[in-house]
């Protein structure tokens, strides 16, 4: 399968079947062979494993999917997508092709009932742009039993969820995806591989998801106020920042004792922060305000 060989595909199944792609669902097509070959070596599937696309379109990656994975379920949100996506995997019968919005799909039972936990399935995806944030985000807050999620998105937004703390990029995304899982930098994707071609480029993430978060907390949700905190007001030192999540009979001399038991200088931005660092603030600040 040549790049030039899945142009003159894409194209003449969007012509034979009448189709002009939508750019409201970030419909830009995948023509790039060697992309594809590097998310299916970050993919590390084989006849045991199950994948989970998000946004198949004319099924260019799912092709690959389907020639290595044990069972593949593709969700689309296109219904125009979904009867030509039938017909090309209709003597695949470890293909399904599932018609609905990722972001409203019961995940949970579809993973469960369709590709099993043993070993876990993966998601391997080339995202919609307008929705690619809420979408790693419900994969990974939900907890579902994935190995790992091997994604195609808006360069930028990969390089915030693989940034290193004190750089531009790091922020409260950085922060919280970190928790979930273990991120790695697979490959930058240039503009021109996708039909049509869109005004940003692009890059190939694999977030490797953990069984267990890497830090212990006592309150969870304390931990993402805080993180979310931090970063509304980065440019301000933390007992600033976070002076905000007080309650009213309490001062900032609160923050900075917390901070200095755990081991931080309350003349730090919360932007130079690692997890491990906004965990042990956490625990320290708990009880205090809560
Ligand atoms: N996988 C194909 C490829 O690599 O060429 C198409 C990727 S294209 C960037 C994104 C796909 O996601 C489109 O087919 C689009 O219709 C679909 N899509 C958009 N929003 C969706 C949603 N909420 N749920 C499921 N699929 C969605």
């Amino acid at each position: 399968m040549t790049s030039t060989w899945i142009t003159g595909r894409t194209r003449e199944i969007l012509a034979r079947h009448g189709i002009q792609l939508k750019k409201s669902l970030g419909q830009h097509f995948l023509t790039d062979q060697h992309v594809l070959d590097k998310m299916m070596k970050a993919a590390e599937l084989d006849s045991r494993t199950g994948v989970l696309e998000i946004g198949p379109g004319v099924g260019a990656l799912t092709q690959r999917l389907a020639s290595e994975a044990g069972r593949v379920v593709a969700v689309e949100l296109d219904g125009r997508l979904v009867p030509v996506l039938e017909e090309l995997f209709a003597d695949q019968p470890h293909v399904s092709v599932v018609h609905g919005d990722v972001m409203k799909v019961n995940l949970a039972a579809l993973i469960r009932d369709e590709l099993g936990t043993n070993p876990r399935p993966s998601v391997v995806a080339n995202l919609p742009y307008y929705v690619t944030t809420p979408i790693l985000m419900r994969l990974l807050e939900e907890r579902l039993p994935l190995a790992h999620i091997v994604v195609m998105i808006q360069k930028e937004v990969a390089e915030r969820l693989t940034a290193e703390p004190g750089t531009k990029a790091y922020g409260s995304i950085t922060v919280a995806t970190r928790y979930y899982a273990d991120p790695e930098w697979v490959c930058r994707v240039p503009a021109h591989v996708f039909i049509p071609r869109p005004q940003v480029d692009s890059a190939v993430i694999r977030l490797n998801v953990r069984s267990q978060p890497p830090v212990e907390v006592n309150h969870e949700r304390l931990l993402f106020q805080i993180i979310r905190a931090a970063f509304n007001r980065r440019r301000k030192t933390l007992p600033n920042a976070l002076a905000p999540l007080l309650p009213a009979d309490l001062g900032k001399e609160v923050l900075i004792g917390a901070l200095e038991a755990a081991g931080i200088d309350p003349r730090r931005r919360g932007e130079t922060l690692s997890l491990e660092e906004f965990a042990c603030l956490t625990n320290h600040l708990d009880e205090r305000i809560l």
